[in-house]
């Protein structure tokens, strides 16, 4: 059976992991999440106090990021060997991860590990500029989005649950911190997000999950009878 391409492309928080996964165990691809790269890089340079752009860019070499599968069917992020997939979670290493993913020669590595990822095709991956940059060829390109109050609506929920229900920053502060990551996201000079022309834009801010991965799945199946 032939296999294809599924670019996931949209802003934070707005559900592209979830659904990107769900996908990924519909169709039996490959998932990659390279928001968890840029957030790797991002996670080494904190580690190693590199504040300047051009000690990042000298780091590159000393980076190896793999992705681990678990017991459980989960995937995590595993960096140069160790496995940092909770660390890489918080605000404070998403804000690191806009930043570093504005340099450009941060960008050009990852991307060619992205692409040769992505060389037999059976792969569903996420981020920013997957369908516009990595696979300007993808088949099926997706595109969510939802309005900024929904997406950090979730956020905080999430923020709170992993916290153990308490929360430790406000709404109105996650709220401030995804429209200060849409801004940096769509505004940079490298690779800005942008919608491919031919992305179908989902926007799931009234969708339920389900509701979503139905018309997901709808569109995955109706392009695949296409081939
Ligand atoms: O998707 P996630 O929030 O994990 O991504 C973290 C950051 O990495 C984003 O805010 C974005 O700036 C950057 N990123 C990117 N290109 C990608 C994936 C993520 O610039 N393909």
């Amino acid at each position: 059976m032939k296999k294809i391409i599924v670019a996931i492309d949209g802003y934070s928080s707005c559900g592209k992991s979830t659904i990107a996964k769900q996908l990924a165990a519909y169709s039996g691809y490959r998932y990659i999440d390279t928001g968890a790269m840029y957030r790797a890089v991002a996670y080494y340079a904190m580690q190693h106090n590199l504040t300047d752009d051009t000690q990042v860019i000298d780091a590159l070499k000393s980076i190896h990021i793999d992705f681990e599968r678990q017991s459980d069917g989960t995937q995590h992020t595993m960096l140069n060997g160790e496995d940092i997939e909770r660390p890489i979670r918080t605000l404070e290493v998403g804000n690191r991860a806009s930043q570093v993913s504005q340099i450009r020669q941060v960008r050009e590595f990852l991307v060619e590990q992205q692409q040769a990822m992505g060389a037999n095709k059976g792969i569903v991956m996420d981020g920013r500029d997957i369908g516009t940059v990595v696979f300007p060829q993808a088949e099926l390109k997706l595109f969510l989005t939802a309005s900024p109050e929904v997406r950090a609506q979730r956020r905080y929920k999430e923020l709170q649950e992993k916290n153990g229900g308490k929360a430790t920053i406000s709404y109105e502060e996650v709220l401030h911190d995804v429209n200060d990551r849409d801004y940096r996201d769509t505004h940079r000079a490298e690779s800005p997000l942008r919608q491919a022309e031919d992305a179908v834009v989902v926007d799931n801010s009234d969708l339920t999950e389900e509701g979503q991965l139905r018309l997901v799945c709808v569109l995955f199946n109706e392009r695949m009878a296409t081939l």
